[in-house]
């Protein structure tokens, strides 16, 4: 089955302040973007890849990501205003041949080979499947007025990462569906969730973090250290 993996990387990176986009910031001297797509490629387990990131970054990209650090990407293209614009965008410019597509954030550069394998796997048999990690804390729904709190039964409350993987057919119809009718979603799960179809729960890690601010950025140098001192685990 061929694989496409989509990587939205097109966001503006405003909650990590600074002059860099956030897809150029350093991770220990190799930016994020380009570990996540080695983490990619080293799984063995994708067939092609669409690269997406912010208007007019594309040559810039191609420069100072791929060339810079002999990294691949069949495809850069440019994203659009949210993230589900960007997977949009690179759904376009993905293969014909593609019968799976996986989508994954591209400032998560810890993804394991094995979670990318177990979520292809879960969704060559279902159709989607999305990594998520049981939540820890107690999360609370707000009222609009900030002021009344509802508690959720936390038994039954995942954080979705990615990937997120489905047959391609299926995220095709879910992004046109959701297009048609001015459905916006912060995942791709919630467009198919929307048309009725079931999800599969792909148990994650909490070290698949994105990196979204310094903080994240300080977690993230912490988990290289304590791989690096770990035989054999990690890029
Ligand atoms: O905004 P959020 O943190 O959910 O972003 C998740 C991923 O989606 C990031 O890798 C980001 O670069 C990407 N994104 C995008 N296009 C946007 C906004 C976010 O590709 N317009």
């Amino acid at each position: 089955m061929h694989v496409t993996a989509i990587v939205p990387a097109a966001g503006g990176g405003r909650r990590f302040g600074g002059a860099i986009p956030k897809q150029y910031v350093s991770l220990l001297g190799i930016p994020v973007l380009v570990r996540t797509l080695q983490a990619l490629w080293g799984s063995g387990a994708i067939d092609s890849l669409v690269l997406v990131v912010p208007p007019g970054e594309a040559d810039r990209c191609r420069a100072e990501i791929l060339e810079r650090h002999g990294v691949r990407a069949g495809r850069v293209v440019s994203g659009g205003a949210d993230r589900q614009a960007s997977v949009h965008a690179g759904l376009l410019a993905a293969p014909e041949a593609a019968e799976i597509v996986l989508v994954h954030d591209g400032a998560r550069p810890f993804i394991r080979p094995e979670t990318v394998w177990a979520a292809i796997r879960a969704a060559v048999s279902t159709g989607a499947a999305v990594v998520a990690v049981a939540v820890t804390d107690t999360i609370k729904l707000v009222s609009p007025d900030g002021h009344r709190l509802e508690t959720l039964p936390r038994e039954r409350l995942w954080a979705a990462q990615t990937p997120q993987v489905f047959r391609a057919a299926l995220l095709r119809e879910a992004h046109s569906r959701a297009l048609a009718d001015g459905f916006r979603g912060t995942d791709d799960c919630a467009l198919v969730e929307r048309m009725g179809h079931p999800v599969h729960v792909v148990p994650g890690s909490a070290e698949n973090l994105k990196i979204t601010t310094p903080e994240d950025l300080a977690r993230a140098e912490q988990i290289l250290r304590a791989r690096g001192t770990r035989a054999g685990a990690g890029p």
